[in-house]
């Protein structure tokens, strides 16, 4: 078989983890497969890295970020392969570059375009394990990207499409893929599968035991994709395209902490001005997902929305091109909290429970957006925990 193993930030965390993770590849391949490894940088480092950088400047040239940022998973790559090498296992370490990843030419959010795998499958065929530095390629001028916060996920599974992989595995800290994260609900229940689908809506809310574009790639490339843990021997999740029998009406509850409100008051209420508000910050590539307006009295309105607490710096300096009498307001203190699931749409009574949950626990929601697959609402942060809590045993997922 032809394996990708992909090894997270605590799974390399020191040097002692990079010893175990060695020798886990070792057994692999002595076991006769073949086998490429991606690795993510030491837990820590890439956001160490990104302090450095913030150090000098508060807004750094995005080309440079990627240059630095590149340099963690060179670092567990490169010792990685030397640890291999030192049990009598052959390896080799490949930067992106080496790996053949090619990506477009957005800095630190860059998108795969095509995969080169040559020096790859010279190397597997010369009996080595190839052991990948993860979040990153180069585009077309050959300048270093990176692919994104959690981007190492994306690597394995896009090399595992070009290597047409038997498996691809995600090695990470806790067994799989839980109904929550277990770290704040510790009675989260493990899941043995889970489709495309609901892990890409519980990725794309907040559980970043997946980074949600690797997901997606998995679906549409249709790859094996197993996360399992690198401390220990358990059976992992499986993501599958296969529908389960009878779903689940609610598959997880999710929390991403990633999330700041930005409200925009004394708008005139006239048509064109949200418009005006929005074409600025995607002029600024930010990522805005709730908004709510509410109704306007005297003439003038108020428009609210969510955006990644860190774009929010550059959402509201990209603001101040507008009009100065708009009154322009920010609060980091809020997370998001989102209940997710297939079966939900054919249920009505879920969003009503969810907000009777809620206010039993004196939660107050600041806004809410719901789809047919799921209900996000933004509350202060300090009840972010309590809520995902309180609507785990609400929604029995314990059971
Ligand atoms: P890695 O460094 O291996 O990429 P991450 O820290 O990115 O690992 O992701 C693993 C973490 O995801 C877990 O430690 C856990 O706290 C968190 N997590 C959030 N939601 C879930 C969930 N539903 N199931 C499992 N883990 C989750
Ligand atoms: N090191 C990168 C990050 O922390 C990529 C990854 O870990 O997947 O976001
Ligand atoms: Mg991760």
């Amino acid at each position: 078989m032809l394996l990708v193993q992909k090894y997270g930030g605590t799974s390399v965390g020191t040097l002692e983890r990079i010893e175990v993770v060695a020798q886990r590849v070792k057994k692999t391949k002595d076991e006769g497969n073949d086998v490429v490894v991606v690795v993510s940088a030491m837990s820590g480092e890439t956001n160490k890295l990104i302090d450095y950088a913030h150090h000098f400047s508060k807004n750094p040239r995005k080309r440079e970020l990627d240059m630095l940022l590149s340099a963690g998973e060179r670092v567990t790559s490169s010792l990685l392969s030397i640890a291999l090498n030192e049990l009598g296992c052959e390896a080799i370490a490949f930067s992106g570059r080496q790996a053949g990843m090619h990506t477009d030419s957005f800095h630190t959010k860059a998108k795969i375009e095509s995969i080169n795998p040559k020096l790859i499958k010279e190397a597997i065929s010369q009996g080595k394990v190839v052991v990948v530095a993860g979040f990153q390629g180069i585009n077309e001028k050959d300048e270093v990207t990176t692919l994104g916060r959690g981007g190492s996920d994306l690597s394995a599974v896009a090399l595992a499409g070009a290597l047409k992989a038997d498996l691809c595995e995600i090695f990470t800290d806790v067994d799989g893929v839980y109904t929550t994260d277990p770290r704040i609900e510790p009675k989260a229940r493990k899941l043995d599968k889970v489709t495309y689908d609901e892990m890409l809506e519980l990725a794309s809310l907040g559980a970043k035991v997946l980074q949600n574009r690797s997901v997606e790639l998995a679906k549409k490339l249709n790859i094996n994709l197993v996360t399992r843990s690198s401390f220990n021997n358990h059976e992992g999740t499986l993501i599958t395209g296969e529908k389960k029998m009878e779903s689940a009406i609610i598959s997880g509850i999710a929390l991403d902490r990633n999330q700041a409100i930005v409200s925009v008051r004394n708008v005139d209420d006239k048509p064109g001005v949200a418009a005006k508000i929005f074409e600025v910050l995607s002029k600024e590539e930010i990522n805005v997902d709730m908004i709510i307006q509410n109704i306007g009295s005297d003439g003038v309105a108020n428009i609210g929305f969510t955006v990644p607490e860190n774009e929010l710096d550059r959402a509201l300096e990209a603001l101040k091109e507008l009009d100065s009498s708009f009154v322009i307001d920010s609060n980091k203190e809020v997370v998001k909290v989102s209940i997710v699931g297939i079966g939900m749409k054919s249920n009505s009574g879920i969003a009503s429970k969810a907000f009777s949950v809620m206010s039993e626990n004196g939660i107050n929601i600041q806004m809410i957006s719901t789809s047919e697959i799921r209900i996000s609402v933004i509350v202060n942060e300090k009840y972010g925990e309590l809520a995902v809590r309180a609507l785990h045993e609400a929604y029995e997922l314990d059971k």
